[in-house]
């Protein structure tokens, strides 16, 4: 991955690879960044500018051995971990089974989150970990000789998810470090880690992305039509990796005419429709589901800043601005508290595996009294 892949964070680009030109690199270092922020790019664009056989001052060449290698995610001395669960009928606890899937993942992009990964594992209800037999494979691989005879590079995505037996295993790595090896941890929860890990790591804070560096992101890097892009960096908060999950499951039905469908039968309290709408709902999946209340809390949120005439904070499509000029009608200062609330807590209930059925058909319910509740007179 190059440098002009990462979306934005130029500065701490700069500065990593004047790290590596000035022949400072610390052996053991901790990308913090939560989920969508681009840890992992910037981890994944140190570690081919350590090993670009012919850098310059501003990226990888992108052109020698080492970089093709790594644009393939197949460079013998790039090493991988990050958490799974135990294939069925396997002896040891190794990522081995499942690095064909991560090297998928990766080469589609590096703004992964923890549920696109449960997702392509498969593995929706199993706890994912990083185990200890994990820790003495790594060891094993970092105590050969580089392939290349330069740099060796190991990434470890989400170390949080190890254990203290496990953590115990990389800490004695990380204190006898071996020759020419750098240790990439790339973290959504510092806070997590052992106390002993943190003291004994370069820590890299990496800042969320303002939700305009991820339009921008989304346009040039994966060709989102420009309103789409600010949409769904806006919901999203400026999180790529959820923007792209946004992007990537709203493609059956666009969110806006499932919402203002929804909308309607609330209104009528219509029980056929709202059934249909709970079968539709459900089969959105988990994530889809998430998506599409953040979307629903989204336009509750527009639509009451419109009232207040700060049109400069309303960002929304055009096809959302013609919608919400009818809707908006409809919130009002008495019940638009009390429907955030209820989207919020079909949210969280979501979250927590409730079925989505129920949750969709209670919630429906819930915002057809409000949406009936007259605003009062003041
Ligand atoms: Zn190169």
């Amino acid at each position: 991955m190059l440098y002009a892949e990462v979306v934005g964070h130029e500065a701490l680009g700069a500065k990593l690879r004047e790290s590596v030109r000035s022949g400072r690199v610390a052996h053991a270092q901790l990308f913090e960044g939560q989920e969508g922020a681009g840890a992992l790019a910037l981890a994944r664009a140190h570690a081919q500018y350590l090993t670009c056989e012919q850098p310059t001052e501003a990226d990888s060449c992108g052109r020698c051995t080492s970089c093709k290698a790594h644009a393939k995610m197949q460079h013998p001395d790039l090493h991988w971990c990050f958490p799974f669960f135990k294939a069925d009928g396997q002896e040891k606890a190794t990522s081995e089974p499942h690095q064909g899937t991560w090297r998928e993942a990766m080469l589609e992009g590096p703004y992964l989150g923890v549920e696109d990964w449960l997702d392509r594992l498969g593995a929706d209800r199993k706890q994912l970990f990083i185990s200890v037999d994990e820790a003495l494979e790594v060891n094993r691989k970092l105590g050969l000789k580089a392939f290349h005879g330069g740099w060796k590079v190991w990434i470890c995505w989400l170390p949080e998810t190890m254990r203290v037996d496990t953590a115990n295993k990389f800490l004695k790595l990380m204190e006898e470090p071996t020759d020419r090896t750098v240790m990439l941890f790339v973290t959504q929860h510092p806070d997590r880690l052992l106390a002993t890990i943190r003291s004994r790591v370069q820590r890299i804070h990496v800042p969320n992305l303002r939700p305009e560096e991820a339009a921008q992101g989304l346009v040039q890097r994966w060709g989102v039509d420009a309103d789409m892009a600010a949409s769904l960096a806006h919901v999203s908060d400026g999180n790529l990796a959820q923007a792209l999950r946004m992007a990537k499951a709203g493609q059956d039905q666009p969110d806006l005419e499932r919402f203002s469908a929804w909308m309607r039968s609330c209104w009528a309290r219509d029980g056929r429709a709202m059934v249909e709408g709970s079968e539709s709902f459900a089969s959105l999946g988990r994530e889809g589901q998430k998506r599409f209340l953040h979307y629903a809390l989204h336009l509750v949120r527009q639509s009451i800043v419109g009232h207040y005439g700060a049109k400069e904070l309303v960002r929304l499509t055009p096809a959302e601005s013609a919608f919400l000029a009818k809707f908006s009608k409809f919130i009002h200062h008495d019940n638009v508290m009390a429907l955030r609330e209820a989207l919020e807590e079909a949210h969280s209930d979501v979250a927590g595996n409730v079925n989505g059925k129920l949750v969709f058909v209670d919630l429906s319910l819930r915002v057809h009294r409000l949406l009936r509740l007259p605003a009062s007179v003041d």
